[in-house]
């Protein structure tokens, strides 16, 4: 694509000529002014409204797309931008030089830079404009009852449900620091509620698709007559226009400007480099006037600091609904463990550990810290009972396995980090072999020990970290789970 420049506006033009541009060589972009006589597409509205996409997102001629930046309806700005010499891509923010390439581009007929970090989403080139909506937003209809959900709430859950309504209310950032198995989903929807009556869009995202499929038919039932979009790479609610949003962080990508209130779940479930895509992408997404809700487990050092120094609005759910005191590690001493498994052992006390779940009849998740030494375990552990199963992220039966483990066919499953969050067996006791590893980070760890007594028929279950040296992480782990239960405690949550 490439533009020509006459009478104040830009004209989209389909081949190269001497006088067209790229976008990025036109400094002002012009925007005409709303002509409100015009009878634009109300299709084109939905599908535009709040968002940032590319020619090749619309399904509309050319004609139609200029005709209505011409009464402007529709907005252009430029995919890449320069800072000085240097560009940045203007829809994942990133700046790093490595991740530009150039190309012969069909697009404009010229060598053209583009952003290979968020290619998956569609090639962003100099050439390339985001194209937006300014005119009026959708009209949405509200049905009388917004919310069939009945449930109650428990006194935390309560407490930070009605922080969360006064936050997307009033356009305000609020940290929701909610212990595993705490149910913090059910805190949001006061708010959403609220927020859906005061004609606010609003979104929930989260990194992971998994919690994406598990949210929607959960937000679908509270809200059954609210229009809700479900957004994950190669989701079929694409192009839906709805009040209500649930999609993983890279969908917000397309978003411009959209949400009154985003909702961020699971903040702390990142790799370092995605978190900067994903904030760029939270804040472009967001209207610049709007609400930001975080919701975790386990926030990271600096936001626990800034937390505990009053610079950052939070409220914790300390306690678990059932009313009962998170398990709290208990640290074994396990010796070289990584020598004895390259002999073929497994040192005595994981091995009594094992024994004693098996001989009982207690299931339970053993986490390793690396495929190669799991897989050195399983046979070992085989010699028990040849039951026992072992699990990783490129495990393609992984989902199986899984499900296997909830209907109690298998009694013990050696897992990597794949299952330190987001899935929940009502029964298991949880140990860790090498817990002093670098991968075992604070935050894995308190969700790992998180696994443990999660039902209310079973709220008790041992949490065992086996290492070899103890680490900074496994002791603020260890810390953040008692002072929470001590909390819980001094805020008449937990039953003692
Ligand atoms: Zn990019
Ligand atoms: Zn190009």
């Amino acid at each position: 694509m490439r533009f020509r420049l006459l009478n104040g506006r830009i004209k989209a033009v389909k081949n190269f000529s001497e006088d067209s541009m790229k976008i990025t060589q036109i400094n002002d972009i012009p925007q005409p002014p709303l002509n409100s006589n015009f009878q634009f597409n109300p299709e084109l509205q939905r599908l535009l409204s709040g968002k940032q996409l590319l020619f090749d997102d619309l399904p509309y001629p050319l004609d139609e797309i200029q005709i209505h930046y011409d009464n402007g309806y529709i907005t252009f700005r430029r995919g890449i931008e320069y800072d000085g010499k240097k560009p940045f891509c203007v829809r994942c923010g990133n700046k790093d030089t490595v991740w530009f390439e150039t190309f012969p581009c069909a697009r404009c007929g010229e060598t053209c830079f583009y952003c290979r970090k968020c290619l998956m989403m569609g090639r962003i080139s100099e050439c390339t404009p985001l194209i937006g909506w300014k005119g009026p937003v959708p009209d949405t209809e509200l049905p009388l009852q917004i919310m069939a959900w009945q449930g109650t709430l428990s006194e935390g859950q309560s407490e930070a449900s009605q922080r969360v309504a006064y936050a997307i209310l009033h356009n305000k950032e609020w940290l929701v620091w909610a212990v595993c198995g705490a149910g913090k989903t059910e805190v949001l929807f006061e708010g959403i509620e609220a927020g859906l009556a005061a004609n606010k869009r609003l979104c929930i995202a989260t990194p992971r698709t998994d919690v994406v499929l598990e949210l929607t038919p959960r937000l679908k039932a509270a809200f059954p007559q609210i229009e809700i979009a479900s957004l994950y790479g190669g989701s079929k609610d694409r192009h839906k226009f709805a009040p209500l949003t649930i999609a993983t962080t890279h969908q917000l990508l397309r978003f411009y400007h959209a949400f009154d209130a985003i909702i961020l779940d699971e903040v702390d479930a990142f790799p370092y480099t995605a978190e900067e895509v994903l904030q760029h992408a939270a804040i472009q997404a967001r209207k610049p006037e709007s609400a930001m809700i975080y919701l975790t487990a386990t926030p990271n050092a600096k936001w626990q600091k800034e937390c505990h120094s009053g610079k950052r609005a939070f409220t914790t759910i300390p306690a678990r609904f059932h009313r009962y005191p998170l398990p709290v590690p208990e640290f074994q001493w396990c010796g070289n463990w990584q020598k004895q498994l390259k002999k073929n052992r497994l040192p005595p006390n994981v091995l009594k550990w094992v024994k004693e779940r098996l001989n009982n009849g207690k299931q339970a998740l053993v986490f390793f810290p690396h495929i190669p030494l799991m897989e050195k375990a399983l046979p070992i552990l085989r010699q028990f009972t040849p039951n026992i199963q072992a699990v990783h992220a490129e495990d393609p039966e992984r989902k199986e396995k899984v499900q296997k483990m909830r209907s109690k066919e298998i009694p013990l499953l050696l897992t990597t980090t794949i299952l330190e969050r987001g899935v929940t067996f009502p029964n298991i006791d949880v140990a860790v072999v090498g817990a002093e590893d670098d991968i075992f980070l604070e935050s894995a760890l308190v969700q790992i020990a998180g696994r443990a007594g999660r039902s209310k028929d079973y709220p008790e279950g041992v949490v065992t970290f086996f290492h070899y040296g103890k680490t900074e992480a496994m002791l603020r782990a260890r810390r953040q789970i008692v002072s929470m239960n001590r909390e819980g405690v001094k805020r008449g949550l937990i039953d003692v």
